[in-house]
C-alpha cells in the first residue's frame, strides 16, 4: 500500500467564495430584515461587501453571513437599530470577538441556526436557478488549484461546512472536475473531526498517509484535541480566510504546518 489521502476544506482552500457568500447574504437578509435593510443603498451595499471580506475569517458556516450583514447595517445606520448589540461595536471588535458575540446576538434577535441555514440555502438555490452563470461567476478557484485537483495522484476528499450540492456545482462548472458524491462531506455530515475519523477508519485507506488542509486555525485545534486523529498531518493554508494573528498562532503550534498556495498545488500531484 502507501500513497496519500488529502481531506480538503473547500471555501478558503480550493475556492474563494467570499464575493458569492456576501452577495447571497445580502439577498437573503432582505427577507427577514427587510425593514432594517430599507436604508441600505448601493453605496452602503458596497461598504457592507468590503467589510464582509475583512470579516470572512470569522465565518465558520454560511448562515453566519446573514448575522454579519445585519450587524453591519446596525453598525452603519444606528437609526435602523432594533437592539443594543451594535452599541459601541466596531468591525475590528467583531473580528476579535465573533465567537462570543454570535450567541449573544442570536439570542437578542431571536434567531435560530436551522432557519437561517435554510434561508441562506434557499436564496442560493434561487440565485442558481435564475442565474446560474452569475452565481458561478461570483466564485473563483484559487490559481492553480483546478489543475492540481485534476492531476492529483492522491486520494481526494472534500470536507466542508458548505452544502455538498454547492461544492459539487462549483467543482463541475468552474473547475471542470467531478468529484464523486461519496467523496464530498458537506454540511450535515457531522463535525470535521468526526469525518476525519470516518475516513481514517475505512479499510481501503489503510496504510495511506493522511493530510488535512484547512484555513481555520480553530478547526485544526479541534483536530489536535482528538487523540484518535494523531496520525493526521495538519496544514493551514496561508491564502485562505485567516488573519495575520491566526497565522502567527498557528506557527506556534508544532502540529500545524503553514502552507503556501504553490506548495499546496505541488503536494497534491
Ligand atoms: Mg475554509
Amino acid at each position: 500500500m502507501g500513497g496519500d489521502l488529502y481531506a480538503l476544506d473547500f471555501d478558503g482552500v480550493l475556492c474563494d467564495s467570499c464575493g458569492e457568500s456576501s452577495a447571497s447574504a445580502l439577498k437573503a437578509s432582505r427577507l427577514p430584515y427587510s425593514r432594517l435593510l430599507q436604508s441600505v443603498d448601493s453605496s452602503m451595499e458596497s461598504w457592507i461587501i468590503d467589510q464582509m471580506h475583512i470579516l470572512r475569517p470569522v465565518v465558520e458556516t454560511g448562515y453566519e453571513n446573514l448575522l454579519l450583514v445585519r450587524l453591519l447595517v446596525e453598525l452603519k445606520a444606528p437609526s435602523a437599530r432594533k437592539s443594543s448589540v451594535a452599541d459601541g461595536l466596531t468591525v475590528e471588535a467583531i473580528l476579535e470577538n465573533w465567537m462570543k458575540l454570535k450567541p449573544v446576538i442570536m439570542e437578542e434577535w431571536g434567531e435560530e441556526r436551522d432557519s437561517l441555514v435554510d434561508l441562506f440555502g434557499r436564496v442560493r438555490d434561487e440565485w442558481m436557478e435564475n442565474d446560474l452563470s452569475g452565481w458561478i461567476g461570483a466564485n473563483r478557484f484559487y490559481p492553480g488549484v483546478a489543475d492540481a485537483l485534476r492531476f492529483a495522484s492522491s486520494q481526494l476528499y472534500i470536507v466542508t461546512t458548505k452544502q455538498a450540492r454547492f461544492a459539487d456545482a462549483l467543482l463541475r462548472e468552474l473547475a471542470g472536475i467531478t468529484i464523486p458524491a461519496e467523496r464530498i462531506y458537506g454540511l450535515g455530515t457531522g463535525p470535521k473531526v468526526k469525518v476525519l475519523q470516518q475516513l481514517q477508519a475505512m479499510p481501503q485507506h489503510e496504510g495511506l498517509s493522511l493530510h488535512f488542509v484547512e484555513d481555520r486555525v480553530a478547526t485544526l485545534k479541534n483536530v489536535i484535541k482528538e487523540p484518535a486523529l494523531d496520525g493526521w498531518n495538519l496544514y493551514l493554508g496561508r491564502w485562505g480566510y485567516n488573519t495575520e494573528r491566526e497565522r502567527e498562532e498557528a506557527e506556534s503550534i508544532p502540529r500545524i504546518q503553514l502552507l503556501d498556495l504553490s506548495d499546496f498545488s505541488k503536494k497534491l500531484k
